[in-house]
């Protein structure tokens, strides 16, 4: 029974909509909120005793779930817990997974730390931007990650150096679990990071990231639900040109639309499902791929 997890929130039958910025998704068997790493360990317990998948979120931010059920478990890293903040040298944060972005920006303001300017508006848990290797204006957070803490399947808790991640271009190894499957060998799940920042001045910081903020909100359709970009850019080339080059802005299937103001976003409209999303990503593919000979490859996690 579910009941028995330890030390977490949880919700039987919850709609997954409610836990995505899509705002698509259909219901999961239990939903789950660990408050600490004997929750996250009693969780791994279970699903691997009842042999059930397990999807591991952050604010589910770049995610696209189907609109049937998950017979399986989710479970969110993310604030109020794992949030903890250490300053372990001058330069060096402790922080935990479950932080937003937005609030470790509040941190490194507070603490006179620069180098994190870049995720400005970048919704999230700092999980999740690690997963994904988030960024933006050519740096990734990737880059000021010295190393992470992850618990794995059999509830070993280990550091991973920043070599041993496989940062790549919105990658990491850990994106390549998802969703866990008990017995499955690869599967981390990441607890914490240590982040080398540099020292600078608290008020140049704040005016920076409000500058960021400022300039995204008039860029991006943020009045929309979405999953920010949906494509990677190809090599040398700009997605969000070749979208709308190939007269793609606009285009719309059922509610899912592709923005007439940034062309690599797709937004919900009102009633969304994933089958249209799904249908609009295949439609900008083609239509794309007919006039440049350019494949898209996405860059949300489509489950
Ligand atoms: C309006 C908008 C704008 C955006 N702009 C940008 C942008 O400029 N740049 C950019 O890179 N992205 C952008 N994104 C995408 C998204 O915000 C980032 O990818 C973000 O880092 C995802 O964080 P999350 O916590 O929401 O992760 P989720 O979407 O919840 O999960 C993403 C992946 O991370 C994994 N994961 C999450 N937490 C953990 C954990 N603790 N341990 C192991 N795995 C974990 C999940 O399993 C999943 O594979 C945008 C999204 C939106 C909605």
């Amino acid at each position: 029974m579910v009941s028995s997890l330890k030390s977490c929130e949880i919700r039987v039958d919850e709609p997954l909509s409610l836990h995505t910025s899509f705002k698509i998704g259909g219901r999961c068997d239990s939903f789950v909120i660990p408050e600490s790493i004997d929750g996250i360990k009693s969780v791994l317990n279970f699903v691997n005793q009842n042999k059930l998948p397990l999807l591991v979120i952050g604010n589910g931010t770049n995610l696209l779930f189907p609109d049937d059920k998950f017979s399986g478990i989710v479970m969110q890293i993310g604030e109020p817990y794992f949030c903890d903040v250490d300053a372990i040298h001058e330069s060096y944060l402790r922080v935990g997974a479950g932080i937003s972005i937005s609030r470790l920006l509040e941190v490194a303001v507070e603490k006179g730390l620069s180098g994190l300017e870049f995720m400005s508006g970048i919704p999230g848990t700092l999980g999740g931007a690690i997963t994904m290797n988030a960024g933006a204006q050519r740096k990734r957070i990737g880059e000021v990650i010295e190393r992470v803490k992850v618990i794995n399947r059999k509830g070993e808790i280990y550091w991973i150096e920043h070599k041993e991640i496989g940062f790549g271009y919105r990658e990491s190894r850990f994106k390549h679990s998802v969703p866990y499957s008990a017995g499955q060998e690869e599967f981390e799940i990441i607890l914490s990071a240590e982040l080398k920042l540099k020292r600078g001045d608290p008020c140049r910081i704040k005016a920076r990231i409000q500058e960021i903020v400022k300039v995204r909100k008039s860029r991006l359709p943020l009045e929309f639900p979405s999953a920010g970009c949906v494509f990677k850019n190809p090599e040398d080339k700009i997605a969000g040109e070749l979208i709308e080059l190939a007269s793609c802005k606009g285009l719309r299937i059922g509610d899912a639309q592709v923005s007439t103001l940034h062309a690599n976003f797709i937004v919900n409209l009102e009633k969304a499902t994933y089958k249209d999303v799904k249908a609009l990503i295949s439609e900008v593919q083609r239509k794309v791929y007919q006039k440049f000979k350019v494949s898209l490859d996405p860059e949300l996690i489509i489950l």
